[in-house]
């Protein structure tokens, strides 16, 4: 006979314990999405299970301090009912990200209430590596420092970046606008000594907003975010759709214009290249050299010089009503309509969120990306579809770094267990 290729695996069945630790996470999770003190009988009834039974069950998850009770409540006639609610100094949650051009740091408390931020220009120094990874190892040792002094514990470090991720290791495999490749962050940042989570900057935000921001409860989404490229986070089913490889959501990477602008990716035209802040920057600071933006030349911190214009630039300039600069956001919203038109098609969400800089942009390109995506998307596929602004803006990636913790945490509280 031969051996038995997995002589060591054992299948969890449902015993016990296994039951047990279900009901710990699907109390919990009821609780924390509850989102307000909730009373115990309530809690009783709605899951089917005796007192008894949800006693012992709240007794336990506030030993370990994730739960607390908060006083009484009149339920009508008969005994006050008892009020439970999440504890926010149950732990600590770190939410990370490297960008482009800024690291971001948020440590939050288990209500996902920020206590501590930090976020650092990083302008120039994307590509040395070591000194940002450096700098973002320091800005988390604070925020475990903070967690000591406060008596409190930590209970892992979710970690978003702008590119392809192995989720089995925690790697970095390959961030084309960082020029980074192969970076084991989980590995190295062992020695924190809790948990990491490493995912794609777009699923991260696509989570934040699922758990937290606007997307809770809706099951089918898109996330676009645009930081320097375009990222997208793809919530099917109440999951993020990561493909075979976990590679999936490289949305901004489709092809719109066969012989387009070269992306930073390898290929030409891609989706990025039109809605992109990179293509917004090129494009206006195109129409300037050419004489057609006088008020964002003047104001004072471009002062004449093109290649000093930033976004915030840009919407100040679009808030005062410049024409070519109202006429570029324009034709984002154009380009950034014609790629949503096709993905509704291709898989009938009932939301698209828009972050990072589309945010900031929505009131210039909104009108005009809606237009499109009803004269282009099937009647059928954009029927449903809202188009909203992020919760988060720019914190949605560290706030989804706090949910990927989070999310874990609700799973298995057992596995978190004091
Ligand atoms: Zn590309």
């Amino acid at each position: 006979m031969s051996p038995s290729p997995h002589p060591q695996r054992r299948y969890r069945t449902g015993d016990q314990n296994w039951v047990r630790e279900r009901n710990l996470s699907i109390v919990l999770r009821y609780i924390w999405e509850a989102g307000e003190p909730i009373a115990r009988a309530r809690l009783t009834e709605i899951s089917g299970l005796n007192k008894s039974t949800m006693g012992n069950l709240l007794t336990q998850l506030q030993a370990w301090g994730f739960v607390r009770e908060m006083g009484t409540v009149s339920m009508g006639p008969g005994r006050p009912g008892v009020m439970i609610d999440i504890d926010p100094d149950g732990g600590r949650l770190i939410g990370a990200e490297i960008g482009v051009d800024f690291i971001s740091v948020v440590l939050a408390d288990l209500k996902a209430n920020v206590v501590w931020r930090r976020k650092v220009e990083t302008n120039g120094l994307a590509r040395q590596q070591a000194r940002v990874i450096e700098l973002t190892e320091g800005l988390i040792q604070e925020a475990i420092d903070r967690t000591r002094a406060a008596n409190r514990r930590l209970l892992g470090i979710g970690l978003g970046l702008p590119g392809l991720i192995d989720h089995a290791t925690g790697t970095l495999l390959f961030a084309p606008n960082l020029g980074w490749s192969h970076v084991p962050f989980r590995a190295m940042w062992q020695r924190f000594g809790v948990p990491v989570i490493v995912e794609n900057e777009a699923n991260a935000a696509a989570l934040g907003e699922y758990m937290l921001g606007v997307a809770q409860h809706v099951e089918d989404f898109i996330y676009l975010s645009a930081g320097v490229g375009l990222g997208g986070g793809l919530m099917i089913g109440g999951k993020l759709y990561g493909g075979v490889g976990g590679y999936a959501g490289e949305i901004g990477h489709m092809t719109l214009a066969p012989d387009g602008p070269p992306c930073a990716c390898g290929n030409r035209g891609c989706w990025e290249t039109f809605v992109g802040p990179t293509a917004i920057l090129d494009r206006i600071r195109q129409a300037a050299l050419d004489g057609h933006t006088s008020l964002l030349l003047a104001l004072p911190e471009v002062n004449g010089d093109v290649s000093a214009i930033r976004m915030r630039h840009v919407f100040e300039a679009a808030d005062r009503g410049e024409t070519t600069v109202l006429h570029a956001l324009d034709e984002v919203g154009r380009y950034l309509g014609i790629g949503i038109a096709s993905l509704l098609n291709a898989l009938n969400p009932s939301l698209v969120v828009l972050g990072g800089v589309l945010s900031l942009a929505g009131p210039y390109i909104l009108p005009r990306a809606q237009r499109e995506v009803a004269s282009r998307a099937l009647s059928a596929a954009r029927a449903n579809v809202e188009l909203e602004l992020s919760a988060f803006k720019f914190d949605a990636c560290v706030m989804g770094g706090v949910s990927l913790i989070m999310r874990e945490v609700l799973n298995n509280p057992t596995g978190w267990k004091a």
